[in-house]
């Protein structure tokens, strides 16, 4: 039986989307659950009600470079989970926000305003409409693919929830342009079924907690368990080791 270990927590959310703990809280939560780098990484702001506020980004950098002398021990990063907006996969990402995080992760949201109202919105209401979901597998595959080729993304946020995918296809530009499919110990995505689909294409995978309140900061438990049963490496997993 393999031991893995995650070193680190990429997916936490604060009180500047919609997660109760502060940055320091977080900070302080992954310090004591061992982790060697947290990720504050909040909605992007065309997220309808989550989303960070635009002009907190440069707030939240300003945050983190002024505790990083407080907390040596521990990596602190500045990331964000941004909203895939459309078929052509642009985020809501811009050359500022860019410039200010370390990382971007991407994913989709129901609440996310999309840049073609009607489009977007149809595809939302069906991705909601659970019986429904089959019609825009093709427009949630092409999204999520075209995002990863159009934008520089570290991790994919949990792929499959939310919206009926093609994972195989999905899969496939992901190790094309070497990003990261995860493993949300919150969502149940990848389930275990979609592992086992996928984990011989020789995809990457992260773990994340994807913590709303800083005491999940650092629990992947329900992610462990099906990393266990579908057989995964920790050589597949870029945030695990022994
Ligand atoms: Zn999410
Ligand atoms: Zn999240």
């Amino acid at each position: 039986m393999q031991e893995i270990r995650v070193f680190a927590d990429y997916h936490t959310h604060t009180v500047y989307s919609h997660g109760r703990g502060s940055v320091r809280e977080n900070i302080e939560a992954a310090i004591n659950a061992g982790l060697e780098k947290i990720g504050i990484a909040d909605h992007g702001y065309r997220h309808l009600g989550f989303g960070v506020r635009y002009e907190n980004f440069d707030k939240m950098r300003n945050e983190i470079e002024k505790l990083k002398p407080e907390y040596r021990e521990i990596d602190i990063l500045l990331g964000v989970e941004a909203n895939i907006l459309d078929i052509e996969g642009r985020i809501d990402v811009d050359e500022h926000i860019r410039g200010l995080v370390d990382y971007v992760m991407a994913g989709y949201h129901f609440g996310s305003m999309p840049t073609h109202i009607v489009r977007g919105s149809i595809n939302h209401a069906l991705n909601y409409i659970k019986p429904l979901n089959h019609l825009s597998r093709e427009y949630n595959t092409r999204a999520l693919v075209n995002a990863m080729r159009r934008n520089d993304i570290f991790i994919i946020s949990h792929p499959g929830a939310k919206a009926s995918i093609n994972l195989e296809k999905v899969a496939e530009a992901a190790i094309e342009t070497s990003t990261a499919l995860e493993i949300n110990s919150s969502h149940g995505h990848l389930s275990l079924e979609e592992l086992l689909r996928i984990k011989d294409t020789g995809v990457s995978f992260a773990i994340g907690s994807d913590a709303h309140r800083p005491q999940d900061v650092g629990n992947f438990t329900d992610a462990l368990q099906r990393v266990e049963k579908a057989g995964i490496a920790h050589q597949q997993i870029i945030n695990s080791r022994r």
